[in-house]
């Protein structure tokens, strides 16, 4: 008997890597953001470009966004020439968008019945419009010009940053609100919340975006919150 000679060899590894088709995935699309010149290279490459890194880890690169630092937003040119394309703006606490949506989360706080004092204390962060929230394998909310905003100003450090930005990419991505308390796409940013996806973000992930066969790199929960949490649906 003869051994295989090395291209014999390399040939059998070829078929059967190109026989083996079913684990394909429907790759989500790639996304690209034209971002606002006035963040800081901190906040670009400490939060922005770290959030979609983590996207991109966790999901094993079907979560693929890139940002391209090109709009001047103090420039209605520059505004304007970027009117069709998705954008990631750095918004203030007085930006009119910040404001407009303060007021509406407001009225909607009040509208529960909530007391008005608790109701003021609910200010926006981050936004993603149109949002996210299709429940379609087929992702077509990509395919509209998308505006993200970060209230900057709001963050009290990189960490808030950083879960806010996550937050919004999920929207990006058309991942609506979850329930869970520990999730990136809980509507509020909790204290204590580790900078990560849990199993029901990439859940929803792959709800929206058709994952195949692919992994999903979900980390832990945290305990501190699922304990919080638990005692708090106790009553306790
Ligand atoms: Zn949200």
């Amino acid at each position: 008997m003869r051994l295989p000679t090395l291209s014999t060899l390399a040939l059998y590894m070829g078929l059967l890597a190109t026989g083996c088709t079913t684990a394909v995935p429907v790759k989500a699309p790639d996304v690209l953001l034209h971002g606002d010149e006035s963040f800081t290279l901190t906040e670009r490459q400490e939060c922005v470009q770290w959030a979609a890194d983590k996207w991109y880890q966790q999901t094993q690169g079907l979560a693929d966004l890139q940002v391209v630092w090109d709009v001047d937003s103090g420039d209605v040119k520059s505004l304007k020439a970027h009117q069709s394309d998705n954008r990631l703006l750095k918004l203030s606490s007085t930006s009119p968008m910040t404001v407009e949506q303060d007021k509406e989360s407001y009225e909607d706080c009040m509208d529960g019945l909530h007391d008005d004092g608790a109701c003021k204390t609910i200010k926006l962060m981050g936004i993603t419009s149109p949002s996210g929230g299709i429940k379609s394998p087929v992702h077509t909310v990509l395919k509209q010009n998308l505006t993200v905003g970060l209230v900057t100003d709001r963050f009290t450090d990189i960490h808030v940053c950083r879960l806010v930005t996550l937050h919004e990419f999920g929207h990006v991505f058309g991942i609506p609100h979850q329930d869970h308390i520990t999730s990136i796409m809980f509507p509020s940013v909790v204290e204590g919340q580790s900078e990560c996806m849990k199993p029901e973000d990439l859940m929803a992930f792959c709800y929206a975006n058709d994952c195949g066969a692919v992994q999903m790199k979900p980390c832990k929960e945290d305990q501190v919150l699922l304990d919080w949490e638990k005692s708090f649906s106790e009553g306790g």
